[in-house]
């Protein structure tokens, strides 16, 4: 049985995604910043930090095996125009978003190159695809997330490893609700969906899918991809 860590793993697309690969037979670890009590195998890191990322994943190499899967889920979105994003909060969404894949995949990627196969999934996000006002550090940090992606998957490809990328677009999770409730969406969720091709806001379950396929051995041949799932809202 393979081992998989979902980092953001307590809470919206995280959770989802854990919930999938548990599904389908994978042990499965979480890392967050507030892991819920009642799961053995949620684990308390915060991703912007080596140590506690190094740390979690020894306690779930020793508890589950080597990590050969990692989807990086955890993220921090921001709001703010330009002029107004003072230089720690630039840092703290490119942190979050960025450096956290960098700490992660560093972590686990011994036990990928020792097991000569491993699979590594970038949630990164559709405003990488169009641009969005006011969150020109998040889009960065996507965008380099993106990039890492393609990057890797050159890299690791001949040890084995692919590496790709799922911007998603509109998803039914605690941050998307925290942003309508801020008036940041410009309009409601359900306005949204009317705008939306596919007439329907996404869900977890939605990215977990997409996940779960470049995970599996049918797309052993797919490296270096940028899978976009927003209901043709990015085309
Ligand atoms: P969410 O419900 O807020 O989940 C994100 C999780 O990441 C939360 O549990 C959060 O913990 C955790 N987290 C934040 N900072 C962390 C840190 N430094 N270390 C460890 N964990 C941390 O949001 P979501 O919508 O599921 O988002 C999941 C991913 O999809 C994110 O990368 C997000 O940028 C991306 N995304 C989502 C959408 C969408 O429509 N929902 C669109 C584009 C991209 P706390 O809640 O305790 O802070």
């Amino acid at each position: 049985m393979k081992t998989a860590v979902v980092t953001g793993g307590a809470s919206g697309i995280g959770l989802g995604v854990a919930q999938r690969l548990r599904d389908n037979g994978f042990h499965v670890a979480t890392l967050d910043l507030n892991p819920p009590a009642d799961d053995d195998f949620a684990y308390r890191a915060d991703v912007t930090d080596p140590d506690q990322v190094n740390e979690a994943i020894t306690s779930v190499r020793a508890a589950l095996g080597p990590v050969t899967v990692l989807v990086n889920a955890a993220g921090l979105d921001g709001f703010k125009r330009f002029q107004n994003i003072n230089f720690e909060e630039w840092k703290r969404v490119i942190d979050v978003n960025l450096h956290g894949v960098f700490h992660c995949v560093q972590a686990v990627l011994p036990d990928m190159l020792e097991a000569g196969w491993g699979r590594i999934v970038n949630i990164s996000s559709s405003s990488t695809h169009s641009g969005q006002p006011f969150m020109s550090h998040y889009v960065s940090a996507k965008s380099a997330v993106n990039g890492l992606t393609k990057a890797l998957a050159l890299e690791l490809g001949p040890s084995g490893i692919t590496v790709n990328a799922v911007p998603p677009g509109f998803i039914d999770t605690p941050m998307l609700r925290k942003n309508e409730e801020a008036r940041r969406l410009g309009g409601t969720v359900e306005d949204h969906i009317q705008r939306t091709p596919v007439r329907r806001v996404g869900t977890p379950a939605d990215i977990a899918a997409a996940c779960a396929f470049l995970i599996s051995e049918d797309a052993s041949y797919i490296t270096g991809q940028i899978l976009g799932v927003n209901g043709g809202r990015n085309t």
